[in-house]
This record gives structure tokens, sequence and C-alpha cells, in this order.
């Protein structure tokens, strides 16, 4: 730009569509600590200092001569003006628009359908236990500029929007803008003046950011000396008998973008051939992004208190809510980002960190079983993916899986409570799969197991089918599917005996079974008398070698197999209905035919399926009522 030329208007754009939604929600909410604003653009700032300390590694002439990071608060009473002001990295025009005029982050989009889908006060209540990052500025401002000079550039922009829906971008002369880095200029809204006040804001910072790992100072009025309000010092760097639990929420809170406490913070010291330090937290609360599909972790890598990347993988992809950071001394400074995920160093680190945060999990147990409880209710379907991810911690996993169960009386009970009350002759562990479980307890497929006392456990999670066929067994007892086989249950005695079947009605079952089956045909590949089922008259379990109902479902929603295999029809032969059908004369064959398709398909819907040929259970089902009518 020469001086000769008047600079160009400023470009307008307008936000992608979600962004005044979400403006909208957060500033109308009953959103009470509006204080938040600060700690988002001041992480936002040590985040920019932090990159730019990384990128000086490869080229140090981006410092110039101002090598130490640095965030400054500006108070402006005068003007209602508040600034929050970095020397980090900066932003080029470009950098803007994509970083503040989009909301495309994963985490943002699922907050926004969580919010959505929790309609009134409970999206509210939401909003105030997650972070929103710098859109949180409008809570309390009704115009933001930011200035920004990207380290290296010589040009200059400003952004500006009364966040209604647009934006403008212009470049500004350089005199305008920080020799290097980012300002932001909050104009505040009346209700919020208060956010110029020195104490105030001193007392946000302390309680918010005191440990991000960048010095912050505040100025009072132009040209004031700063005065600084938190070190800098990086927390995990401290020894831990001088932390307070505060410090360690507020770091938390700070790192993991969360509102809440954290249910367990691990922070250790790894020393001898391989040196780092961990500072990592298991949330309080389920963070949104938890089951993105990329599942990635959120553990942030430093090499000698320089933050070198959040994508280091650092934990396993079932550990991907915990949040924090491991600090290497052994690292080299100027490896690239690729080179990392390459590294032995960081190879030995992931497996010490991984096994240290389950063995604190394991402590938990111990010493706070209800707090563990907390923590396996938010992650354990999660934590479950390790069933089968993970085989060289399986056991451990196992030892920390908890289940509902159909002795557990809505409670939480793990494998060795299980397998403390197997029955005699029980040499299995049963389960059955589905998707919820009010289904799942009213299966027809546990009326047998509950008449034999025999405990099954529930698991209603999508995961649950995939780990089950793993090929785990606990303590030498294999898993077993409620809905698949011939279920050994025979050697098991009922809690209370059964009504004998005489040896004509016997006969007479058998009978009826083989014309079901000959009437079904192709449409199941068996059906037999059932040990399973004391109550209901039919049920539809796997064959032997098939897979799981719940697992063959869920693949063929999916689309991953071609066609499902025909299940097995069993047939309860003491069910009053079962031994009327069993005794009906010969010419009553359309009547057994009927009776065979309709028992089909009530076992069908049983399994949360629809009939086969709704036209023609519909028919049927008319034919059988109007005979049960005078
Ligand atoms: P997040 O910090 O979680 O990425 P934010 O909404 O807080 O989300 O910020 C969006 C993006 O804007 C940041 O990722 C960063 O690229 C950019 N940004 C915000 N503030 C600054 C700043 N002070 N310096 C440099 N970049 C910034
Ligand atoms: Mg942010």
């Amino acid at each position: 730009m020469t001086t000769a030329d008047a600079p160009p208007a400023p470009e307008s754009h307008t936000f992608e569509a979600d962004v005044a939604k979400l403006l909208h929600l957060m500033v109308h909410s009953v959103y009470s600590d509006k204080d938040v604003f600060l700690r988002e653009l001041i992480s936002n700032a040590a985040d920019a200092c932090e990159k730019l300390r990384y990128e000086a590694i490869a080229n140090p002439a981006l410092l110039g001569d101002d090598p130490k990071p640095r965030i400054t608060l500006l108070t402006d009473t005068e003007n209602r003006r508040l600034t929050i002001q970095d020397n980090g990295i900066g932003m080029s025009r470009d950098e803007m628009i994509e970083a503040l005029g989009t909301i495309a982050r994963s985490g943002t989009k699922a907050f926004m359908e969580r919010i959505q889908a929790a309609q009134g006060g409970e999206g509210a209540q939401l909003i105030g236990q997650f972070g929103v990052g710098f859109y949180s500025a409008f809570m309390v401002a009704d115009r933001v500029d930011v200035v920004s000079r990207r380290a290296g550039s010589d040009e200059a922009t400003i952004w500006s929007s009364d966040g209604k829906g647009s934006y403008t971008v212009a470049p500004i002369a350089l005199d305008e803008a920080p020799a290097r880095g980012t300002r932001v200029v909050l104009h505040l809204l009346e209700d919020a003046a208060s956010y110029t006040e020195r104490y105030r804001l001193e007392r946000i910072v302390k309680e918010q950011s005191g440990h991000v790992p960048v010095p912050i100072a505040i100025i009072e009025k132009p040209g004031a000396e700063p005065q600084e309000v938190a070190d800098g010092a990086a927390l995990w760097a401290k020894p831990r008998s001088e932390i307070t639990p505060e410090d360690y929420t507020d770091f938390y809170r700070s790192v993991a973008g969360q509102f809440d406490e954290p249910a367990l913070t691990v922070h250790f010291r790894a020393e001898g051939r391989h040196e780092y330090t961990a500072l990592a937290f298991v949330p309080g609360s389920t963070p949104f992004d938890l089951f993105d599909p990329d599942r990635h972790g959120r553990m942030k890598l430093y090499v000698k208190r320089v933050f070198i990347t959040d994508e280091a993988e650092i934990l396993p992809r079932y550990l991907r809510f915990v949040r924090g950071l491991v600090d290497s001394a052994d690292l080299p400074l100027n490896v690239s980002r690729e080179m990392i995920q390459e590294s032995p160093l960081l190879a030995a680190i992931k497996k010490g960190v991984t096994s240290r945060i389950l063995s604190e999990l394991e402590k938990l147990v111990q010493n706070d079983a209800e707090a563990y409880t907390k923590v396996w209710e938010a992650f354990g379907p999660v934590l479950k993916e390790g069933l089968y991810e993970d085989f060289e911690r399986r056991s451990t996993l196992l030892g920390l899986a908890r289940f509902k169960t159909t002795a557990s009386g809505g409670g939480w009970r793990s494998l060795k409570d299980y397998v403390g009350s197997l029955k005699e002759s029980q040499t299995a562990i049963y389960y059955v799969t589905g998707t919820d479980l009010a289904r799942l307890e009213a299966s027809p497929q546990l009326e047998g197991f509950r008449a034999r006392g025999i405990e099954v456990l529930l698991l209603p999670d999508a995961v649950d089918s995939f780990w089950v066929t793993a090929g785990i067994d606990y303590e030498g007892k294999p898993l077993k599917s409620v809905t698949q086989g011939a279920a050994d249950l025979a050697l098991i005695p009922l809690t209370e005996a059964k009504q004998e079947l005489d040896t004509n009605a016997t006969e007479a079952v058998a009978r009826f079974i083989q014309s079901v089956k000959e009437t079904l045909g192709a449409s199941v590949a068996d059906v037999r008398a059932s040990e399973r089922l004391t109550e209901s008259a039919v049920c539809l379990v796997a064959s032997e070698t098939g897979m799981d109902r719940q697992l063959e479902r869920l693949l063929a929603r999916a689309g991953q197999l071609g066609s499902a295999a025909k299940p097995v029809l069993e047939i309860n032969p003491r069910h009053d209905l079962v031994l009327a059908l069993a005794n009906l004369g010969d010419a009553e064959q359309p009547l057994r035919e009927d009776a065979a398709h309709l028992l089909l398909d009530e076992a069908r819907i049983l399994d949360g399926e629809l009939p086969g040929d709704a036209k023609a259970f519909s028919q049927r089902l008319t034919r059988v009522m109007r005979r049960g009518m005078p």
C-alpha cells in the first residue's frame, strides 16, 4: 500500500450460519458466569505465544528483539474498553478469516447439536459447562476489533464485528498494529463496564488463568507501567507438594476447556532412562467431542516447557477423554512433528503414561469407589474400546470394566463380582447386547437364565457388540451371548422345579415343532425346543456358529454384511399356547400354519424387528382373532 492511495474499503463477510445462532444462544442464555470470556481470550493468546516459540526453533529470526512471550491486558475506563494483547505468532488476513469467521471445528459442531437437542433451560446450562472460544467475547462486548500482525510479516490486518452475523477485514497501517502478535479490543457493553476495573480483572485472571505458561500483566491506562498478575511458570514443573487442589482445578479448566472439577488428577515425573513429566486429568463430565469418529486424543506434548504439538497421540484412543500434557526432557526441540510420531522415545512415553493412568484408575477403585463409578458412567463406553484394541492391557481393562446385570438392581458389577457368584456347573459368563437397557432386561432369551438364578451382563452400548467377539475370557470363563447357539442351561438346575411333560405331550410338541419347521421352511435355520424360555412362547437365537444377533444387526445397518444369517426359532415346550397348538386335530392345519408364521413374527417383534411380511402378518392375525370370537 502506498500512502498516495486511499486505503481500500473494509471487505464485508458473513459468518457461517451456525455462528449467529451460537452467539445468540450464548448472549441470551441464563449464563451467569460471563467472566469466562477472559479465560478464553487469554488461553488463545497463550496458545499464540507457544506457537511462536515452536516456530522460532527452526526460524529464530521470528523472535526479533522481543524473545519473551507476554500477555498484556489494557484497561480504558473512559472509553469502556478492554484490550487483550499478545506478542505471539499473530494471524495473516487469510488466517483471520479462517479462524475467526468459521466455526468449523468438530467439537463446536457437536456442541451446537447438543445445545439444540437439549431444549430450553438445559441448553443454557450446557453452555455454562463448556468453553466456546473466541466468540465468548460477544457476551461482554458489542464490538470486537482484532488487530494482528503475523510474526515475520510486514502487513497487518484488522478484523471487526458486532457479532450479529457479519464481520469486516481490512489492512491496517503497521504503526497502528502490534509489532508482532494480536490485539483484541473489546468495546464493552454497558453492563460489562466493570471489566475495566483493575482489581476485578486481577482476581479473575488469578482465578482462571494463573497457570497459563505465559506471564500476564495489566496496564491500567495508556502509558502506565505493566503490573504482573501471573508469572507464567509452568504448573507441572513445580513439585506436587507446592500445588493446591485449586491450582490443579484451574489448570485443568484452562487445558481441557471444561468448567467442572477433574474426576482424577495424575501428576508424576518419570526418571531414569527417560525423563518426562506428565500432568493428566480425567474430566468430571463428558466432553462434547468424545464420540467424534476420528477419535483424536487431546494430550499436549512439550519439550523442555516448549509446546510442540497436541497431535502426538500420546494416549491410546480409548483414553481420548484424558486431557493434559507431557513435557519431555529428552526429545530434541528441533524435531519435526512428523518425526516425533516415529520416535522410540515417544513410544516409551506413551507406554509409561498409559500404564500410569490405568493404574491410577485402579487405585481410584480402591480408594473412592463412588468417584470411580462416575468415571465409568461418563467414559465406560470409550474405555471398553480398549478391550479389543489393547490386547496387552486387556486384563487390566477387564478389571476396570463395570456392568449393569440382571442381578445388579440398577447398580454396577465388576467381572470379579460376577465370577464370585457363579452357579454350580455354570461355565460361562453370559451377556446380552442391544441398544437400550429396558429392552434388554425384557428379552425373552433371559427367562431361562432368570429361572436358574444365573446372572447375565446387560450390554447396551454399540461398542459392546464388538469387544465381546474378541475371544475374551475372565478367570477361565468365556463370554457367551444368551442369543447365540444352544445355551447349555440344562445342566444348571432351575430355582423352582418346572412342570414335567408326560410322554404324550412331549411327542405332540415334537410333532408340532416339526410342522412349524416345515411351514417356515427357508425363513429360519432351525426350529427347536428351548431351555431358555420359561414365560414367553418363542424367541429367536443365533445358530451355534452364527454371529451374535445384535452385532449382525449393527453390521447389516452399516451395510457391512451381504445378507444376514438365518436365525433359529426356539419354542417353549411348556407354554400353554404351544401345548394347545400341539393338540390341534389334523383338520386344523390352516390354523397351525397361521400360528407358525405368527410365532416367528412375534419372536421378531420381541427382538425389536418388524414382521417379515406386514400384509401377510395382518391377514393371519385377523383370521386368528376372528376365530377367537363368538
Ligand atoms: P480454539 O482456541 O479452541 O482453537 P477459539 O475460538 O478460541 O478456538 O479460537 C479460534 C482460532 O482463532 C484459534 O485456533 C487461533 O487459530 C485463532 N486465534 C484466536 N486468538 C488468537 C490470537 N490471540 N493469536 C493468534 N491466533 C488466534
Ligand atoms: Mg481458544
